[in-house]
């Protein structure tokens, strides 16, 4: 494939983090320490040497970066401390501004203030909505129930929360599944080195879903069981909340408190353990830059994980409230936590860190469409 270089991709990409390109000096260490590297995906030496020579359509057609879990071996024998794991990851956020055709990932990944400046504009966004919406409609001063206690679904009615709710997935899917589509073109149709079986694209479903759901490819790595375990369980739990929130509100946002037991409050406090585990884990893990993973750390890294803990902390602080019957302190804990939770949603899924939650299973995908195509020898 002749491609035109870009003498300027490797001062482009060091805008998404720590560069390393020139230390390298291609003795293939890392590649070979790498467990998940294999015949015909091999990295993260390879990744080096095209941004070394400015190919900048390999690199945006490569799926190597997602295939890498950051597990930090090969960072740890790299005789150059070229520290090529970190490499992957900057890789992964440029690619995500490459896919991404509203560029709003290139200024969250490259300006701390364009970052900071959305938060605090969607925030802002989040109040006057509220107050709009759910005070003044409403306004007819009952918040309060007759035993003193929460009427949550009245200052914040579960029907007007529940159609901000679709109205932010679908924007959210729509930006989502149009970037995997560029994602597709680049990396699968622009590729006329294979030519994929059709039947390839079904076959290989229930992978895709089975990698989604048990992130089996980073249990692979050494040493890294809790790592993975934790990551699985806040993923996991992730997903559980945002399904509950998402399509279920009207079961989960009740003013009734429910005892202990019931599938509500189990399921609710199931996926909040995990999330606050796995928060805690990682944000202490990045503190003491104890593992190689999160010796360095982007300052998206951050906003990502401060944002989760603050939607987090106070969805906690929402729910004691309320089963406490305290109608203030939970009406206004309500809109902080919205204040956190939609510009998290918002720009960390679509835009930033929690994208990977998509990009990385179809990356797997499209990296084993392009195996079933080498095992029918479908090779140009
Ligand atoms: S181990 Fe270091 S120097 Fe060797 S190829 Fe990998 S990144 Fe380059
Ligand atoms: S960080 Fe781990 S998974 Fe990623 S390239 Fe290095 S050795 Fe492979």
């Amino acid at each position: 494939m002749s491609q035109k270089v870009d003498p300027e991709l490797t001062a482009k990409i060091e805008k998404f983090g720590k560069g390393t390109w020139n230390e390298c000096f291609h003795c293939g260490n890392c590649t070979a320490i790498c467990p998940l590297t294999e015949q015909g995906f091999l990295f993260p030496r390879k990744g080096y040497r095209a941004i070394q020579m400015g190919l900048k359509d390999t690199i945006a057609g490569s799926v190597e970066p997602w295939l890498c879990y950051y597990c930090g071996d090969c960072s740890k024998t790299c005789p150059r401390n070229a520290n090529p794991g970190e490499t992957m990851m900057v890789l992964r956020r440029y690619l995500t501004s490459v896919y991404d055709w509203t560029g709003l990932a290139r200024r969250i990944y490259t300006s701390k203030m364009f970052e900071i400046g959305a938060i605090v504009f969607i925030a802002i966004a989040v109040l006057l909505l509220y107050v709009s919406f759910t005070f003044f409609p409403s306004g007819e001063g009952n918040w309060i129930g007759q035993d003193g206690g929460v009427l949550i679904n009245k200052i914040a009615p579960w029907k007007r929360i529940h159609l901000g709710d679709w109205i932010m997935a679908g924007t959210l899917a729509f930006i989502l599944i149009s970037n995997v589509f560029n994602m597709w073109l680049k990396i699968i149709f622009k590729d006329k080195s294979v030519k994929i079986p059709f039947t390839a694209y079904i076959t290989e479903v229930f992978d895709f879903a089975w990698n989604f759901i048990t992130q089996k490819r980073f249990n692979k790595c050494d040493g890294t069981k809790t790592y993975w375990f934790l990551h699985l369980f806040l993923m996991l739990s992730y997903v559980v909340l945002f399904t509950m929130i998402v399509f279920f509100l009207e079961w989960f946002q009740t003013d009734t408190v429910h005892p202990i037991w019931h599938p509500q409050r189990l399921l609710g406090y199931i996926a909040t353990v995990g999330l606050f585990v796995g928060i805690i884990y990682f944000i202490n893990n990045r503190i003491k830059k104890a593992k190689e993973n999160s010796k360095y750390s982007h300052y998206t890294d951050w906003t990502f994980l401060v944002l989760l803990f603050l939607t987090t902390l106070t969805g906690i602080m929402l729910h004691f409230f309320r089963i406490s019957g305290m109608p203030v302190a939970t009406y206004v804990t309500y809109l902080i936590h919205l204040m956190c939770l939609v510009p998290m949603l918002t720009i960390e899924v679509p835009f930033s860190k929690w994208s990977h939650l998509a990009y990385r299973p179809v990356a797997v995908y499209f990296a084993n469409l392009k195996k079933a195509a080498y095992k029918k020898n479908l090779v140009k």
